[in-house]
């Protein structure tokens, strides 16, 4: 078969915020740069980010980057790596600059400066007090950055490849990644893309979920890809729930909405997080929340016929308030949950929101692998960057508005190592192997001629009730290795899904059969993973591991301050140390985290 095949210096996959931070680098140093993206740039889910990017400006008071790394470790419950964590927040300052000089709209303070609002676990003077450190643009700020870069990659002449779906990774023998295969979604043709060097920015998987605040487009493509092509993911088994999503829809209710006097009520219109944080309340940190809310629930003291959501009450703040300060949360109560909150609460449940894990990278955006007693070899020709990497940086739970900053940071340093790699190497390409689409093309063909196979919506439906049933807020010890033999039982339905349009044009029911395939691979990850990890950290919290006499706080240092390898070829684990040590300051310390 003649595959076309477009020759680039560097093929990124993924359009959001990291995508196209590193295209801006390739672009602007002159070489050849594609961005493959399956919706058009700027409806990345980037888009939807509202609260803010973090960055130790210091505009409205005093702040430092040593603050900043200080409340990342914590915050990461010691499972980030401290090299990446500090030069993520040494960074910040600068790449939130460069981005306002790119003609991002920032709210502005009466002087001028960036303006910038206080967000969860970030605090001055190594845990004092909150303070200001989200520069934001109202609740718009995903959307501000990716317009502005979207803007900016335009100017620097970045080809961008709309509506097509990279399928698989392309690699040599020797393991060095040459590129991609992808789908044309408008043709249904598969293409090949030769590059020199390969970034994946494809973002979260939080659609493995039932109940998830992602986009509908988050499947998790670029993960499975890379553990279909042997790379081994990293911390899969850490997941924020946020907890204010819609019930029932999912979309996001900011914390802002708290942060305006917002109280959740259970079915007896108790408030009744001052049972379980009696100082910060409704405004303790999101796992402290969301795993009060699931209890509340799980007690029966839920709200609605089948008492599985609760309230998020605002009725009591002044109408003129809430049209003020909340008018977009009250347009998504309004049409998502048919209320309007200025007279009726908002069912709420904790939802999805970020995957902490994802293809293991080091601060310079390098793919990394365990090889003979190393765990950090780089794979020649691979890149990482945004979401669907794992630098890490989020360790075992990500704070607030540090998701939008790391895109910023890991997408300029994954773009400038792909700068450096591309000029040492010869001009021309290293040849493809003659096999490079045959795993697409088999995936592909498998689908046209499957015949009386599963839906593919039943066997989504049944990974999602799994993941969410068997990995959610809490977790139980049996009900995960009970979720290890189910999701093993859904991944044989994903091999047989048939679909009944075997056209070519434009065909979705092909596109979610091909992104299911990802997801699986996400939710085996996910599964097996937490099943293994025999502690409590982070968003990480299982019932057989809290208040034990040896580990008051469920946290086991001695035996589980190390990261996650999940190996897709034999469904195993590994591990791999964490790195304690930063690049230029003292090892920030293990001790209890407290709020
Ligand atoms: C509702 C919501 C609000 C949030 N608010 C904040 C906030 O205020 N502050 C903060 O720091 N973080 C926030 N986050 C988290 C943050 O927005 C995300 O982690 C971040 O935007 C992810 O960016 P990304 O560039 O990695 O991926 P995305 O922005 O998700 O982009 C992924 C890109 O990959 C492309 N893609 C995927 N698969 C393929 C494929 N197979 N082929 C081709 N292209 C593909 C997609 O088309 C898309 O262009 C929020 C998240 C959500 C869901």
């Amino acid at each position: 078969m003649n595959i076309p095949v477009h020759k680039y210096d560097a093929v990124i996959v993924g359009a959001g915020g990291a995508g196209l931070r590193a295209a801006i680098q390739l672009s602007e140093a002159g070489l050849k740069t594609a961005v493959l993206s399956k919706v058009f740039p700027t409806r990345s889910h980037t888009v939807a980010a509202q609260g803010g990017v973090a960055a130790s400006l210091g505009n409205s008071e005093e702040d430092h980057w040593h603050w900043h790394m200080y409340d990342t470790v914590k915050g990461s419950d010691w499972l980030g790596d401290q090299d990446a964590i500090e030069f993520m927040c040494r960074k910040a300052n600068e790449v939130v600059v460069e981005l306002e000089h790119y003609g991002m709209p920032f709210d502005r303070l009466d002087n001028g400066k960036i303006y910038q609002r206080p967000f969860g676990g970030h605090m001055s003077n190594f845990g004092e007090r909150p303070v200001r450190r989200s520069c934001a643009a109202a609740d718009r700020t995903g959307h501000a950055m990716l317009h502005a870069m979207y803007q900016r990659n335009v100017k620097a002449n970045t080809q961008f490849f709309v509506e097509w779906m990279a399928l698989d990774l392309i690699r040599d023998v020797d393991g060095t990644v040459l590129g991609v295969t992808a789908l044309e979604m408008e043709t249904g043709e598969v293409h090949i893309f030769h590059a020199k060097a390969t970034l994946f920015a494809t973002g979260g998987a939080g659609r493995i979920f039932y109940s998830s605040t992602n986009a509908f487009i988050n499947t998790g493509d670029g993960v499975g890809m890379a553990a279909r092509a042997g790379i081994p993911l990293e911390d899969m088994e850490f997941w924020q729930f946020h907890p204010t999503g819609v019930a029932g829809a999912g979309v996001l209710i900011t914390e802002g909405v708290r942060g305006e006097g917002g109280i959740l009520r259970n079915s007896s219109g108790e408030r009744f997080m001052e049972r379980y944080a009696p100082n910060a309340k409704d405004l303790a940190s999101r796992d402290v929340v969301s795993r009060a809310m699931a209890t509340e629930i799980k007690e029966g003291r839920g709200c609605g016929p089948n008492k599985d959501f609760v309230l998020l009450d605002i009725t009591h703040l002044e109408p003129a308030t809430i049209m003020k300060r909340l008018p977009g949360i009250r347009e998504i109560a309004i049409q998502f949950a048919g209320v309007d909150p200025i007279k009726t609460p908002i069912p709420v449940v904790p939802t999805c929101h970020y995957q902490m894990g994802g293809i293991p990278t080091n601060y310079s955006g390098r793919v990394v692998v365990p090889q003979g007693g190393d765990y950090n070899v780089a794979v020649p020709g691979f890149y990482a960057a945004g979401e669907c990497a794992c630098a890490s940086v989020h360790g075992a739970n990500r704070l607030g508005t540090n998701s939008l900053l790391d895109l910023l940071v890991f997408g300029k340093s994954s773009g400038e190592t792909m700068v450096e790699d591309i000029k040492a190497m010869p001009a021309s390409h290293r040849e493809l192997p003659k096999d490079a689409a045959d795993v697409s093309l088999a995936r592909i063909a498998r689908l046209d001629s499957q015949k009386s196979g599963e839906n593919v919506h039943e066997a989504r439906l049944a990974m999602q009730r799994t993941m969410q049933d068997h990995a959610g807020v809490f977790r139980f010890k049996d009900m995960l290795a009970k979720g290890v033999e189910k999701i093993a039982e859904v991944e044989e339905r994903v091999k047989r899904t048939e679909i009944k349009d075997k056209s070519k044009v434009w065909n979705t029911a092909r596109t979610e059969a091909l992104e299911l395939e990802n997801l699986i691979e996400v939710a085996k990850a996910t599964m097996v993973s937490a099943n293994g990890r025999t502690e409590s950290r982070g968003a990480h919290v299982r019932d057989d591991a809290v208040d034990t006499p040896e580990h008051p706080d469920g946290r086991n240092d001695q035996e589980w301050l190390k990261h996650t390898l999940w190996h897709r070829d034999g469904n195993r684990l590994d591990y791999k140390p964490v790195n304690m040590k930063p690049l230029t300051v003292e090892t920030i310390a293990l001790k209890k985290r407290a709020y």
